[in-house]
């Protein structure tokens, strides 16, 4: 994040012995002549508006006010001399700066009446121009209205939660009890009937597949259909071309009386995001031979230019009859599906979902 100075804004203070708000840059109360203590801090004014004055803009600029060892009176930064007292300011306690105030307040504000005589004054000013009082701040917060709000807690209502506890239980029952079914096995006899086997190949051809990617980052071969701006990456520093998004201004207290108006901004790059084309590989056919004999054999397709043999899969089948009911096993591989042989017995082990789990010869 960069943070962007917008400007500089007069800030208020209001003095504790007599409540009288004070302009930021007077160091000293206008209504008692008590100097600002260093603990009370600076707020914003009502309506905030640009300062032009260049040389309160450098005042803000040189750092926070110091406050004078010996008599607590506020002094530039840059001052050797208490304006008050003429202590020697070398070891004066500058005041804290850099704490945010709030949104910058641009929007014009009402008109405050002055509780002493009743005139009707512009909500900027400190001072009625009537009679001279202190006036209110306009807009401040009301401290009755500042109760917290309640937040009802929303949830699941109970009935909701229970049909979904209901669901994942009887979830999880269903779980174990195909693990079960599958795990409880018995033994039974049977006689190969039949078998059979099917060798597949995958077909494999060249085709134009059609993907994004940054223009820098295209493949070689790539066929561009279309390219566009697109936001690329979001960065916290300026770069050339760069577009720059900022967020609300704030105020910032600079420990002057003057407050430093900032914006906290990032930067998007924008680059040419392409559609293009490439050949890719792709599955295009399968072909499979099958029989049911004891000799497979692979298939040979003629391929075209643009194509290639892709994966190849073999697949055994053995089927069992035993006592009124048939079974099929399937061997993982040639030389244990070759020893099905029509007619000979074998004890399978079947699980109560009736898949064969193993297969061994009848002594
Ligand atoms: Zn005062
Ligand atoms: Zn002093
Ligand atoms: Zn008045």
């Amino acid at each position: 994040m960069t943070k962007k100075t917008v400007g500089y804004v007069h800030l208020e203070w209001e003095c504790p012995s007599c409540g009288t708000r004070n302009k930021g840059i007077d160091k000293v109360c206008r209504n008692c002549g008590a100097p600002q203590p260093d603990d009370v801090q600076f707020e914003q004014v009502a309506q905030e508006e640009l300062i032009q004055d260049e040389k309160l803009i450098a005042q803000a600029k040189a750092g926070p006010d110091v406050h004078c060892p010996f008599c607590g009176t506020r002094n530039p930064a840059t001052a050797d001399q208490c304006s008050q007292c003429l202590a020697d300011l070398s070891e004066a306690k500058a005041r804290e700066a850099g704490q945010v105030l709030g949104a910058h307040q641009k929007s014009a504000v009402p008109d405050v009446a002055c509780s002493f005589c009743g005139a009707m004054n512009s909500g900027t000013a400190l001072h009625c121009v009537h009679c001279g009082a202190a006036l209110p701040k306009p807009g401040r917060p009301d401290p009755q209205a500042a109760k917290p709000q309640v937040k009802r807690a929303t949830g699941m209502s109970k009935t909701t939660r229970f049909v979904l506890f209901g669901i994942l239980g009887l979830f999880v029952l269903a779980c174990i009890a195909l693990v079960i079914l599958s795990n409880r096995t018995e033994e039974i006899v049977g006689e190969v009937e039949g078998v059979s086997w099917e060798y597949s190949v995958q077909i494999e051809a060249l085709t134009p597949v059609e993907d994004q990617e940054w223009r820098d980052r295209l493949p070689d071969d790539a066929e561009i259909v279309s390219c566009r701006q697109e936001l690329r990456r979001t960065q916290q520093n300026p770069e050339p071309g760069a577009r720059e998004v900022c967020g609300t201004p704030y105020t910032v207290d600079t420990g002057t009386g003057v407050g430093e108006v900032v914006q906290d901004c990032t930067y998007e790059i924008y680059d040419e995001l392409c559609t293009y084309t490439e050949l890719q590989w792709r599955d295009f056919d399968l072909v499979s031979l099958t029989g049911d004999d004891f000799s497979p054999e692979w298939p040979n397709p003629t391929l075209s230019q643009d194509q290639r043999l892709g994966e190849e899969t073999e697949t055994y089948e053995v089927y069992f009859a035993t006592d009124g009911r048939s079974y099929t096993y399937r061997p993982d591989d040639l030389s244990e599906y070759t020893q099905f042989t029509e007619g000979s017995r074998w004890i399978l082990e079947v699980n109560a979902l009736n898949n064969v789990r193993s297969v061994t010869p009848e002594q």
